[in-house]
């Protein structure tokens, strides 16, 4: 507790209070348990909320992350939490018991987005996803102890699955760890053949760099801005893909380094570049300024790329330290960052609100707030949106396919989404396991079969039924080919 008492110093002692009662109840509920590198259960826990802690996120995630397994893996029932931590915290430890209880299959690579989506719908909270992204960083760290088999899915899971959620949220640092980590385990050849590449240039690079990088001081010293250096290695599945992309060997990828130029105002970064626009050679047609037009996930600096005196190539980024934080650590920063600036008084008040029931923190508002009081260029703001469209639901096959569908769609729509000839021969649904009628609504999550009979054909009444345009068009379509049978019935009759 103590060490991450020390990682958790942005919140105030009644917050932190919260926190190490969730620390000593989860040490207790899980005091039994031992994890497959021997290590007690807890480890785990604390390495989850230290993740977390990272991204200076508010309290009721920490003390979530540090109760993230309990309902799942101990006696500890959902009335006595509530009792304990309140509403907030559980919704957000069931969120994350929810999602584990989705078994990911193999064919995860092909329908990775509707996954991405499907989580999105059935969770509503993103902190809920931010935690189990900290969760999936730990198990992949100390993935070794598993089986192959083991270590191959998750690995999976990780790279087609959280590591794209954790660049769409803009955490890039947990993006490219997790990225490496599942490269070395999915395709351990090519891992090694880059990471030993990789060692051997790194040498020379890091001198040529160091020049670089004295020599900026240099010539930035006598402006008097504030700015401080960092060296930036690309990750190397980062390089891999570029290799991929642009068919090249790893010889001919030149941004295997970059620095970043760090400063603390707007002005200050052109007020940086016009100098080393002056001082240095830049490669022609390489500046790109996402200050003014930002990335399309509000991703910000100014990018440039220098040749050294020795031709050396080095990928420049300029940016002040708010872009920074927002870089590595995505929507997560903007939020801690916004409340540092606002001061204390305003932090004092936000303090008091988020402990009330009807304050509670609704993260994704606020994202969305930000967005748009920062920039004009919606993209982002649509894209997310579309993708916490809670007017879609997302069905599973018996084979675990996911069917997007309308909200307040049937069992029939359904059937009809699956495949043209299902629907047509539509007998009945279970959804679930159980028997379930043919205008039955479907919800995110369910899990449907349909029953087909090769006689039956479809008729006017199913109309009532299908809401997707797709069901109803066919069926209609069905209809003026060959009629209606119950109307020819009733003919005749
Ligand atoms: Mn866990």
């Amino acid at each position: 507790m103590e060490n991450l008492e020390k990682q958790l110093f942005y919140l105030n002692k009644d917050d932190l209070e919260i926190v190490k009662k969730a620390y000593f109840y989860a040490s207790c509920a899980h005091s039994y348990q031992i994890r497959a590198s021997g290590e007690p259960y807890l480890t785990h826990l604390v390495s989850v909320a230290l993740n977390l802690a990272e991204l200076k996120i508010d309290r009721s995630t920490i003390a979530a992350a540090l109760l993230h397994d309990i309902l799942e893996d101990t006696l500890v029932t959902e009335h006595e939490l509530i009792k304990e931590f309140g509403e907030e915290i559980v919704s957000l430890v069931k969120g994350v018991t929810k999602i584990n209880k989705y078994q990911f299959d193999d064919n995860i690579t092909a329908q990775a987005e509707n996954w991405r989506k499907m989580l999105l719908a059935v969770v509503k909270d993103i902190r809920v996803i931010i935690i189990k992204l900290a969760d999936r960083l730990h198990n992949m760290r100390t993935l070794k102890y598993l089986s192959p088999d083991k270590q191959k899915s998750i690995a999976g899971e990780s790279l087609t699955l959280y590591a794209p959620f954790a660049h769409r949220l803009g955490i890039y640092k947990w993006k490219s760890e997790l990225e490496d980590l599942a490269f070395e385990i999915l395709y351990a050849a090519q891992y090694n053949q880059i990471k030993t590449q990789w060692e051997k240039r790194a040498e020379s690079n890091i001198q040529n760099l160091t020049a670089v990088e004295n020599l900026l001081k240099e010539k930035l010293a006598p402006s008097g801005i504030a700015f401080r250096i960092t060296a930036r290695p690309k990750n190397l599945y980062g390089i891999y893909k570029k290799m991929e992309r642009q068919k090249k060997p790893f010889s001919a990828i030149e941004d295997l380094f970059g620095l970043r130029v760090i400063t603390d105002t707007v002005e200050h970064c052109y007020a940086i570049l016009s100098i080393v626009n002056v001082e240095f050679k830049l490669l022609e047609g390489s500046f790109t300024d996402y200050i003014n037009v930002p990335k399309k996930n509000m991703y910000q600096s100014l990018h440039l790329t220098i040749i050294s005196e020795d031709n050396v190539i080095v990928e420049t980024q300029i940016r002040t330290e708010e872009m920074h934080q927002r870089a590595e650590y995505g929507v997560a920063a903007h939020w801690r960052y916004k409340r540092k600036v606002e001061g204390d008084a305003q932090g004092a008040k936000e303090d008091a609100k988020n402990s009330t029931a009807e304050g509670r923190l609704d993260w994704l508002k606020q994202f969305l707030e930000w967005q748009r009081e920062t920039t004009d260029s919606n993209e982002f703001l649509d894209s997310l949106k579309t993708e916490c469209n809670f007017e879609q639901i997302f069905v599973f096959t018996p084979q675990k396919k996911v069917i997007k569908l309308p909200l307040g769609a049937t069992t029939l729509d359904f059937a009809y989404a699956v495949h043209s000839d299902i629907g047509d021969t539509f007998m009945g649904a279970k959804v679930n396991g159980k028997m379930a009628t043919i205008d039955a609504k479907l919800r995110t999550g369910d899990i449907c079969e349909i029953l087909v009979r090769k006689n039956i054909k479809p008729s006017v009444h199913w109309l009532e039924f299908a809401i997707t345009p797709q069901a109803r068009s066919r069926i209609r379509k069905y209809l003026r080919e060959h009629g209606d049978n119950t109307t020819k019935t009733k003919i005749k009759n």
